[in-house]
């Protein structure tokens, strides 16, 4: 009952409840070691496309795919949450701003070199990514993730397919 209450079916990732709950315990482990953390919030460019275009199967598909590749690029004490339909959250710890980045900026590019499989079609997309570091850009979850927010909107504003931090 516990997992089904914090887990994503579709993805198996954690939900959106569990980030605040995860933030929290975050928050008491990196104030004790003096050590920052890191948001990075992903958002599926043109997602509604990869819809009309395959079906909601294959964007579901790509959905998992790209969760996957969250899995790979994060590091066993790492937090991967589906936080909406097509957006995501990776909770970094241990972290400071240029790892963040360059973790985001593989995480993107890996992404868009690796197209998923549905049948026999090959389903390119890319991703927008905002990234928000504790405790500069935020001392609490909803400052935090309001950066981190800004931050997606302004890559999408400067043509999609990019990180902004
Ligand atoms: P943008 O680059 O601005 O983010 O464009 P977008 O098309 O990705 O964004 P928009 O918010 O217009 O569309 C998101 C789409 O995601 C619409 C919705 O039908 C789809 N979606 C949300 N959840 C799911 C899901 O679980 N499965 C599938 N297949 N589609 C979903
Ligand atoms: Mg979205
Ligand atoms: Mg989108």
């Amino acid at each position: 009952m516990q997992k089904l209450a914090s887990v994503d079916p579709l993805t198996g990732l954690y939900n959106r409840r569990q980030l605040t709950a995860v933030f929290e315990h975050c928050l008491v482990t990196h104030r004790r070691s003096e050590e920052q953390f890191g948001l990075l919030l992903l958002d599926v460019d043109h997602f509604k496309t990869i819809n009309d275009r395959y079906g909601h199967d294959a964007g579901d598909l790509m959905l998992t795919h790209l969760a996957s590749l969250m899995k790979v690029h994060s590091r066993h004490d790492d937090w991967a949450f589906r936080v909406g339909g097509e957006e995501f959250c990776l909770l970094v710890v241990r972290s400071n701003q240029q790892l963040l980045q360059q973790v985001a900026e593989r995480l993107r590019q890996d992404i868009e070199q690796h197209p998923g499989q549905y049948n026999d079609q090959k389903i390119s997309f890319t991703v927008s990514i905002g990234i928000a570091v504790w405790p500069e850009d935020g001392s609490t979850f909803a400052s935090l993730y309001r950066q981190a927010d800004r931050r997606l909107y302004q890559a999408k504003k400067d043509g999609r397919n990019t990180v902004v931090a």
